[in-house]
Order: C-alpha cells, then sequence, then structure tokens
C-alpha cells in the first residue's frame, strides 16, 4: 500500500474532518468525483483573492511551482530563505511528511523572526480557519522557521470599489493558535496510524460529512449505508433533528415512528405515503387575492465576485447582469417575453435599470419566486442610481412571491422535499420547465457563462453561443 512521502495540508485537514475521507483520498482516489465546475469556481476564485492579497508586498518573491510540486517549491524556499529574501509568497515547509505553502511571510530584521499571513476569501475568520493555519504554523516553525505572530487576511464587506486599500482585514490569530499547538501532534499521530492501516476505517456518516467542507465521498458512504433517494434528509427545514432519527434508526418517510413534524413535514410525508398531490385551491386563490393584471413575472442573475469591480459594491455584492420578465396583460392575453443581458465588462446596472422600468412598467404586481432576492437587488440599485431611485423604490412595493403559496398550499412528490424552483417548475408544468441537459443550466452556471462572455480571451463563436445559450434559459418561467 503506498503512502506519499508527504501529505498536504490541504490532505491533513480532511483527516481532520474525517479519518475515513484522507483514508479513501489516499487509497481509494478512484472513488472521489471529479472536481465540479462550481467548487473549480471557488478555488479560482480564492487564487485570484491571494493574488490580490500579494499586492500589499509588492518587492514580495513568489515561489513560482506548481501545487503539485512539493519538492520544486521546498527547493526554491531554501534557497530564497539563504538569500535572506524578505517576503516571500506561497513559500513551502515540511516537517514529518506534513507540508505545507504559507501565502505570505515576511521578515523582520528587529526581531529576526517572521510574521505569517494566510489569506481567505471569506468575509470572517471561521474555526475552521484556525486548524487549517494552526496546522501551517506547526509545521513552519517545527521546519525551523522563527515565527513572530500569524495574522488571517480576510475580505473586509465595508470596503467599496474603486477604493480597494481596505479589501482585507487582518487578524492576529497568534494567542488562539497558541491554545490549539498541543492538540495538533496526538491528531497527526492518528491521521498517519490510519492511513498507515490495511483496511478503510469504519466511520459513521454524520455532521462532519458536510461540514466545515462537503466530503466528495457522500455518494459512497451514504451509499453504503443504505439512505434512500428520498428519506427523512430530505424533509424542508429538517435540520440538526435528522441526524436524532437517523440514530434511531428512522429513516424512510414511511417509518411509524416518525412524529413531531411540522405541518409542512407532515404533508411532504402524506403525499409520501398516498401518492397523490397536495393542492388546496382555495387556499391558493385567497393568497392570490392581492395578485394584479398586469402580472410581471420576474428573475435575475446576478455576480458576486469576491473583488468587487463595479462602483461602489463591496466584496460578494450581488450585481444584477440579466434579467427574465414574462409580462402577462390580462387572463385572455398571452405570455410577453422581455430581458436583458449584459455582454461587456462595463457596469451592467445602467443599461439594466433601463430596460428593467421598461418591462415593469405598469402598476400591476411583480411576481418572483423567493422575491426577498429580487426586493433586495432592486433596493441596492435604488441606492445607486440617483437618476432612477424613486421609480426602482416603488417596483419594490409591488412584489409579490409565490413560494410560500407553494409552501403552503401544494407539494408534489417531484418536489422531494424542497420548494426550489429547480424542483417545483418541473414538478408542476412539465419537463420542459427543467433546465436539465442545458448548457446554462442554474445560477453559478449563469454566472461563469457571464464571466466568460465578458472576458477579452473569449472568441467570438464561443461568445455567441454563450449569449445564445443564457437567453434560452431566460426563455424559461423561473418565477
Ligand atoms: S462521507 Fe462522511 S463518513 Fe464518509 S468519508 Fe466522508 S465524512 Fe467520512
Amino acid at each position: 500500500m503506498q503512502i506519499p512521502k508527504l501529505l498536504s495540508k490541504t490532505r491533513l485537514m480532511r483527516g481532520y474532518q474525517c479519518l475515513r475521507s484522507i483514508y479513501m483520498t489516499i487509497h481509494n482516489k478512484e472513488l472521489e468525483p471529479p472536481v465540479t465546475p462550481d467548487l473549480q469556481a471557488i478555488f479560482d476564485q480564492g487564487n485570484i483573492v491571494g493574488a490580490e492579497g500579494r499586492k500589499k508586498y509588492p518587492h514580495g518573491v513568489l515561489v513560482d511551482f506548481p501545487a503539485w510540486d512539493f519538492f520544486g517549491s521546498l527547493k526554491k524556499t531554501r534557497e530564497l530563505l539563504k538569500e535572506e529574501t524578505q517576503v516571500i509568497f506561497e513559500a513551502a515547509f515540511e516537517y514529518k511528511g506534513c507540508y505545507a505553502r504559507a501565502d505570505i511571510i515576511v521578515y523582520s530584521k528587529d526581531t529576526k523572526r517572521w510574521s505569517v499571513y494566510e489569506i481567505k476569501s471569506t468575509t470572517k475568520v471561521k474555526d475552521e480557519h484556525l486548524d487549517d493555519v494552526g496546522l501551517q504554523a506547526w509545521i513552519m516553525s517545527n521546519a525551523g522557521l522563527p515565527i513572530e505572530k500569524i495574522c488571517i487576511m480576510h475580505l473586509n464587506t465595508g470596503c467599496r470599489f474603486p477604493n480597494l486599500i481596505s479589501l482585507f482585514t487582518e487578524v492576529d490569530v497568534t494567542e488562539d493558535l497558541r491554545n490549539r499547538h498541543m492538540s495538533i501532534a496526538p491528531r497527526l499521530t492518528e491521521i498517519f496510524k490510519t492511513i498507515k492501516e490495511d483496511s478503510v476505517p469504519e466511520v459513521d456518516i454524520g455532521p462532519h460529512c458536510t461540514s466545515p467542507n462537503e466530503c466528495p465521498f457522500i455518494k459512497h458512504c451514504w451509499t453504503q449505508k443504505k439512505i434512500p433517494d428520498l428519506s427523512v434528509f430530505n424533509l424542508p427545514g429538517i435540520k440538526s433533528k435528522k441526524w436524532d432519527l437517523y440514530a434511531k434508526g428512522i429513516l424512510t418517510l414511511d417509518d411509524p415512528r416518525l412524529a413531531d413534524l411540522t405541518p409542512v413535514q407532515n404533508r411532504v410525508v402524506e403525499v409520501f405515503k398516498s401518492k397523490k398531490r397536495f393542492i388546496d385551491t382555495h387556499g391558493i386563490k385567497k393568497a392570490m387575492d392581492s395578485w394584479q393584471f398586469p402580472l410581471v413575472f420576474l428573475d435575475f442573475e446576478t455576480i458576486n465576485p469576491a473583488i468587487p469591480r463595479y462602483d461602489q459594491t463591496s466584496p460578494y455584492q450581488q450585481v444584477p447582469f440579466q434579467f427574465s420578465a414574462h409580462i402577462w396583460d390580462s387572463p385572455e392575453s398571452e405570455l410577453i417575453h422581455k430581458e436583458y443581458l449584459h455582454t461587456d465588462i462595463s457596469d451592467p446596472r445602467p443599461r439594466l435599470i433601463l430596460s428593467l422600468l421598461e418591462a415593469c412598467k405598469g402598476n400591476g404586481s411583480i411576481v418572483a419566486y423567493y422575491s426577498s432576492f429580487e426586493t433586495q437587488r432592486i433596493s441596492e440599485m435604488a441606492e445607486y442610481s440617483k437618476e432612477h431611485k424613486g421609480e426602482l423604490e416603488s417596483l419594490g412595493d409591488r412584489f409579490v412571491d409565490p413560494l410560500p403559496i407553494f409552501r403552503d398550499y401544494v407539494y408534489d412528490s417531484g418536489f422531494e422535499g424542497s420548494f426550489s424552483l429547480k424542483k417545483v417548475a418541473p414538478s408542476i408544468l412539465g419537463d420542459s420547465q427543467s433546465y436539465d441537459g442545458m448548457l446554462v443550466d442554474n445560477g453559478t452556471a449563469a454566472q461563469r457563462a457571464f464571466e466568460e462572455i465578458i472576458a477579452t480571451a473569449t472568441n467570438s463563436d464561443r461568445r455567441q453561443e454563450l449569449i445564445s445559450a443564457s437567453l434560452s434559459t431566460a426563455v424559461k418561467i423561473r418565477w
């Protein structure tokens, strides 16, 4: 059984989360699904944030070796330390088979010690960051690097484009890490002992399967545990109670011991057992009493870059770049479709606002599924646009939301416990409203398509293909 000579901090953190997970990532790699485009987008965003953080030290020297080249990175780091380089990016260290790279290390001639800066693309320090940076500092100090302090640099939500001077907040975690230091060696001993075993360790499934990160072996382990495709884990709003049920062996939705459920959870169970759609037409009619024609069924697609790029936006602020509006003037009329898709690097908001106001003119109701998302974007655009502030604010008063109506008065077995539009629309309106098989099949795919459309490197054929795909997804009724 082949054990790698060095285990990266990323892999070791898998062991922190679950011993079975690190064992399988080494010995059963074939069970690990490939990185999804969504996950890759998160990695890419992390790299962009890392590169932005390094700008604070323009004279820093990068250990310019790929992530997989452990020995090249270690050799280059040793050379830079020997040359007394003052600021090093991605310096690599190893100790007793553990390997880590530091985002930024800065030498102080006064104290003859190093400050370590770890860049995180989150907007606060999370507990798992302390584990991660604690392990890194442990490897670095044991490798012989004298450390003065350790800081986490995370994104500052108070920062506004174009002034990115305050993009990062630095949090000194040296003291917090001191308290964790003693627990690191025993944890690593357990990890190394486990991975040398002849067989995969028995670890039960639990909250650790999804926290702090979703484990790639979920499908494998959950299948082994015979969790049905539709189970108590699919009950809406079940939260941590699902683990109490699992501990009692209650898994299926027709288990007679299933008790103390909310009305919505009860409905899911009843439909599962009866196989009959639940629909309360009286309740629906009453809830829709206030809806007024012309109805505008509205949906936004938004981009929320970690590094803000549009005027007065903050890290991760959602900025609409596309909308789709289906307009229904009266019960007798046909639906009319209006839309806007931004296709260049400029700020999407000025042109989108004009199109949106044109599409939503009149006094009827604006229908948006989970409308708080749309109303929040409208109020942000009202803040941004002095010229159209009043008109945008008046749109906010016209919103109605079908989501609570579905939650309270409709349930179909096709929802599979979820009231997301992705489940609800095809179940009620048929497969023609499914996004399956489309090039742009969800919100994050729409974001990736947008990034590619506006990138200067994208050739015109590809750009046109993405524009067509984004628009054809928008034609579907997505409220
Ligand atoms: S799915 Fe859960 S139990 Fe299985 S390896 Fe991952 S974390 Fe461990």
